[in-house]
C-alpha cells in the first residue's frame, strides 16, 4: 500500500482448520477514509474483522500505522486507537449505560468525560438511560450503546462489524447519521456489512468478498453501475 495507508492488508489469508475463510485477500484504507467489505453470510467479513484487530493468526501481510499487527496484541492495538465494534456488541448486561460506556474509556488520558459528552450528543437515546441495565435496551438502542463505547477508546480506525443488523429503518437513520457524524470528526472507518444499500450510501470505497476473496473493488458509482453486483445484490 502506499504510505498513506492507515491499514493495509495484502495477500492476506486466514484458515480455521480446514477452512479457508480468506483468501490473498488485498485491501487498504486510507487516513480518514470510510472503507466498506461488503458481502453474504459466511463471505468472512467478521473474519477480516477479527484480523484487522489482532485476534487471529494470519498468512501474508496486515499492518495498522505502517507495523505488523501480529507483532502487537490486541491490547496494544487498542492502545494505537484501533477499535473494535463486534457484531455481536459484547455489551455487559447487567451493568448501567454509563457503567458501559465508561469501561471503554481505555486509554485513560483524562478525556472520558468529554467523550462521554460527545457519545450523548451523537445518541441522545443513551442520555436519557445512563442508568438503564444494557440487557434492557432495545437492538437498536444496544448498537448505539456498542458504537458509543467503541468511542470512549477515542479510535483512529474505528472497525464496525454489522452494526445495521436486525435494525428497524428509525433506528437505522439514528445509526446511519451517527456514523456520518463519526466519519465527520475525522476517524477512519471499516465497516463489514451485509446491507449493500447502507454501505453504497455511506463508504467512499467497497470491497466485495465473497467466499473469502475480494471480487469487486471500487467507488459507490462503480458497484452500482456493475451489473454482478446490480443482478446479484441490488435486486437486478
Ligand atoms: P456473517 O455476516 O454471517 O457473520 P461473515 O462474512 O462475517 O458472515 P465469517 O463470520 O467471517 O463471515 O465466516 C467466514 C467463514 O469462516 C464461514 O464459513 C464460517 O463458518 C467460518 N468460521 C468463522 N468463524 C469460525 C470459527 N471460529 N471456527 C470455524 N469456522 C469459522
Amino acid at each position: 500500500g502506499s504510505s498513506a495507508d492507515l491499514l493495509s492488508v495484502s495477500d492476506c489469508s486466514v484458515s480455521y482448520g480446514k477452512v479457508n475463510a480468506l483468501r490473498d485477500v488485498d485491501l487498504r484504507v486510507g487516513e480518514g477514509e470510510f472503507v466498506a467489505l461488503i458481502g453474504p453470510n459466511g463471505a468472512g467479513k467478521s473474519t477480516m474483522a477479527n484480523t484487522v484487530s489482532g485476534f487471529l493468526p494470519y498468512e501474508g501481510s496486515v499492518t495498522y500505522e505502517g507495523r505488523e499487527v501480529r507483532d502487537r496484541t490486541p491490547r496494544a492495538l487498542v492502545q494505537d486507537g484501533l477499535i473494535h465494534c463486534t457484531e455481536k456488541r459484547d455489551l455487559f448486561g447487567f451493568m448501567s449505560v454509563e457503567d458501559n460506556l465508561r469501561l471503554g474509556a481505555y486509554r485513560q488520558d483524562g478525556s472520558a468525560d468529554d467523550r462521554l459528552a460527545f457519545v450523548y450528543d451523537l445518541f441522545p437515546a443513551l442520555e436519557e438511560r445512563t442508568d438503564q441495565e444494557a440487557n434492557t435496551m432495545s437492538g437498536g438502542e444496544q448498537q448505539m450503546l456498542a458504537i458509543g463505547r467503541a468511542l470512549m477508546g477515542d479510535p483512529n480506525l474505528l472497525v464496525l462489524d454489522e452494526p445495521t443488523l436486525g435494525l428497524a429503518p428509525v433506528i437505522l437513520q439514528d445509526i446511519s447519521d451517527g456514523i456520518d457524524r463519526i466519519r465527520e470528526e475525522g476517524v477512519t472507518i471499516l465497516l463489514c456489512e451485509q446491507n449493500v444499500t447502507f454501505a453504497l450510501n455511506h463508504a467512499d470505497r467497497i470491497y466485495l468478498l465473497e467466499n473469502g476473496e475480494v471480487v469487486r473493488e471500487g467507488a459507490p458509482e462503480e458497484l452500482r453501475g456493475d451489473d454482478y453486483i446490480r443482478q446479484s445484490y441490488l435486486g437486478g
